[in-house]
């Protein structure tokens, strides 16, 4: 080769290994302490400035660049790999899923789709997790880059399918009626950005009221339907929530699917917090129903922790999957054989080049085996419920929703507080705890009720996280409450 060649491979790759072996330990060495740091901390105005550089025009060695990423990005994480990040709901990462990501960016195949190993790893695991779901062999799916595209295509399948018009040829303009998907009032946001997206409008999304327990009120949902459909609008959808994002709540899935039957309705179940609970024997119950449904959409960055981003929509029926995103160009023809042969992965979705992202679930999923994660699941839930019997026995807590998956809300509340105070000292109790890396709580309003939330989806919590965190947390109540800091402040 000639010596002026240039590419971007190293010119020196004994000592590209050394650097990245480096890396490599110093990952290791920072995971394996992760419970000594805290939770997270704020970034100074000094690591700020460093990230609001000027394009790079020259070259700098690999070594410093490392450096410089640890210095400046990997000292500041958002800390849901830490044990006691119990915020929004998500996964705590984990090593072999890292590992997986580097090697599938070595691997860089495009899984948009072609005749190669990377294609069938993810059919491989779309299989898996049809089977965990005890959907048919028959059904389709696909990886995506997390729980709302994977909502939207859901949707976009039963749109598509039940509109009464040919929405691909000519659009919603076409629409004999207007449409109506339903979900209980708790529905996750990603669905009233899907039906915006999907040209139907927010109001094309009907909230059903929830109960006390926080789970769809199904009495109201057949009053809706059928309200609607003497009004001339057109119900195509229920989404029953395998977990609401802010409690934790699982509507009945089997009564949902059952109506759905009767009024000819897609079923939709959004399982981005519940659906893998199935992985835990104890547990699975919880979500009968959901191998009824007609698309489920799950998230492995969630319960499965695989480090972001890797979300899964599986469809009951693959002919309805497919006749809303199949697309055939003449450039992509499929061939007998080459590269060509072996189906495009991009049918089954919006993205055409598409990330590797099946291989970390598949390697997580060998290295760990489908039990490890159930029991972790099922662990996760017996500390929400451990936790909630503490609060409900601790006289300054007050719990605000019954605890069905690993979600716990609840505030403190010394008795004496009217509500404003009470949303004030709540947020500065979570603040403190934070800033001083302790624990992780985000805030959340259940039914009209301000407080905290607790979302154990986290792999390396232990009971002792907890109960320490939560002796923190009223021990910080009582400090700010004696200081009357809270009231001076406002
Ligand atoms: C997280 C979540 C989503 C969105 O999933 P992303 O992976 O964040 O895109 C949708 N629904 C529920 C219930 C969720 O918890």
């Amino acid at each position: 080769m000639c010596e002026d060649f240039e590419t971007l491979d190293p010119g020196d790759w004994g000592e590209y290994g050394r650097v990245m072996h480096q890396a490599v330990d110093r990952a290791i060495a920072a995971t394996a302490g992760l419970r000594d740091r805290p939770v997270w901390r704020p970034m100074t105005d000094q690591v700020r400035a460093r990230l609001r550089q000027p394009l790079p025009q020259g070259p700098t060695p690999l070594a410093q660049v490392v450096d410089e990423t640890w210095e400046t990005v990997l000292a500041y994480p958002m800390g849901n790999t830490h044990p006691r990040f119990w915020m929004w709901y998500m996964g705590a990462s984990d090593m072999t899923g890292a590992l997986a990501d580097f090697l599938a960016a070595v691997d860089g195949s495009n899984l948009g789709g072609g005749n190669h190993a990377a294609v069938l790893v993810e059919r491989q695991v779309i299989d898996w997790l049809k089977q965990v779901m005890g959907f048919p062999e028959t059904a389709s799916g696909t990886l995506t880059s997390g729980g709302s595209v994977a909502n939207l295509i859901g949707l976009a399948v039963a749109r598509n399918n039940l509109a009464g018009a040919d929405i691909r040829q000519d659009g919603v303009a076409a629409l004999p009626q207007p449409l109506r998907i339903y979900a209980s009032d708790q529905v996750h946001g990603c669905h009233q950005k899907a039906v915006e997206l999907l040209g139907l409008g927010n109001n094309a999304l009907r909230r059903i009221p929830s109960g006390e327990d926080c789970r769809i009120d199904l009495a109201a949902l057949r009053r809706a339907i059928a309200e609607d459909r003497a009004a001339g609008l057109r119900p195509i959808c229920v989404i029953g929530n395998a977990g609401t994002v802010n409690t934790g709540a699982v509507d009945d899935l089997a009564t949902l699917a059952a109506i759905c039957r009767d009024e000819r309705l897609w079923f939709h179940v959004d399982g981005c917090i519940g659906a893998l609970t199935r992985l835990s024997p104890r547990h699975a119950g919880l979500l009968e129903g959901i191998e009824r449904a007609d698309s489920v959409a799950l998230d492995p960055h969630k319960s499965l922790h695989a480090p972001f981003d890797v979300g899964c929509v599986l469809v009951r029926d693959e002919s309805l999957h497919l006749s809303s995103f199949a697309l055939h160009a003449d450039y992509l023809d499929p061939m007998e054989r080459g590269i060509a042969a072996g189906g495009w992965l991009f049918d089954y979705g919006l993205q055409t080049s598409r990330g590797f992202r099946a291989l970390k679930v598949w390697m997580m999923l060998k290295e760990h085996g489908a039990e490890r994660f159930g029991r972790i699941i099922g662990r996760n839930i017996a500390q929400a419920q451990r936790m909630a019997a503490r609060i409900d026995a601790e006289p300054r807590l007050t719990r605000l929703a019954p605890v069905t998956l690993d979600i716990v809300c609840f505030r403190y509340d010394p008795g004496d507080m009217d509500a404003d105070a009470l949303v004030a000292l709540n947020t500065e109790i979570m603040m403190r705890l934070q800033e001083d890396g302790i624990a992780a709580f985000s805030d959340t309003v259940v039914h009209g009720e301000h407080g905290l939330r607790a979302a154990i989806c986290n792999h390396r919590t232990t009971d002792t996280d907890l109960s320490d965190a939560v002796r923190a947390l009223v021990a910080t109540g009582d400090r700010l409450v004696g200081l009357r800091e809270v009231q001076a402040a406002g």
